[in-house]
């Protein structure tokens, strides 16, 4: 189980960390809001103890634009106020719990229990690039109206793509982020799974959405992109 930690509190980080580790979790600490959204964009951990207070940008605008962006990973909330008002406007933002601090750390590890044996939220809205809707809740694809049908693996990739528009992702992150380095990146499998894939979603009329970057990897077609 992997925990991202994001706090700025050198102490209070040491403190959950170290607890966490003994408990076997394996945990990454940041300490501040923008790495921290950074961060749990890519969506490989399973659960992100969130503070409130950060520099950068706070917890709660992490935390809408976490959701926004259609990230289900669990979030608990840390704060130091224990004004009821924070505590709503933290849950409004998609947060799953809080904990006011300071807090015993039995506490904080039966929340994090709690959150874990939860799983993902699966009220979230789709997925969108273009005319490309990712239904996560219920693994589907539609374009130009019509259901695609994908493996499980196939829609791990796109919508790994999805979640960075614009962006190129190398084959090594390929391999990472999608295969869990169960492949090289210099495997075919990539190659294999990316033309399926584009066999599938851009057939059609409508713009190429998933292009390469030669030498480099794949991108997503941006909105914005001639
Ligand atoms: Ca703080």
């Amino acid at each position: 189980m992997r925990i991202l930690v994001v706090e700025d509190e050198r102490k209070v980080a040491a403190f959950i960390c170290t607890g966490l580790e003994d408990e076997t979790y394996s945990v990454e600490v940041v300490p501040d809001g923008v790495s921290g959204e950074e961060a749990a964009r890519r969506g490989v951990y399973d659960l992100i103890v969130l503070d409130l207070m950060l520099p950068g940008r706070d917890g709660v605008e992490v935390c809408r634009n976490l959701r926004a962006a259609g990230v289900r990973t669990p979030v608990l909330m840390l704060t130091a106020r224990t004004a009821l008002q924070e505590k709503v406007a933290g849950l409004d933002s998609g947060a799953d719990d809080y904990l006011t601090k300071p807090f015993a750390f039995e506490e904080f590890l039966a929340r994090v229990r709690a959150l874990l044996r939860r799983g993902p939220r699966a009220d979230v809205l789709p997925l969108r690039c273009a005319d490309l809707v990712l239904d996560r809740a219920r693994l589907r694809v539609r374009r130009h109206g019509r259901d695609i049908q994908l493996t499980h693996r196939e829609f791990v990739l796109l919508e790994y793509l999805v979640r960075h528009p614009g962006q190129v992702i190398s084959r090594e992150e390929l391999a990472e982020q999608v295969w869990g380095h169960e492949i090289d990146s210099g495997s075919n499998v990539i190659d294999v799974t990316v033309s399926h894939l584009r066999g599938k979603v851009d057939r059609g009329p409508g713009p190429q959405l998933i292009r390469t970057a030669r030498g480099h990897g794949y991108v997503l077609r941006h909105d914005e992109d001639p």
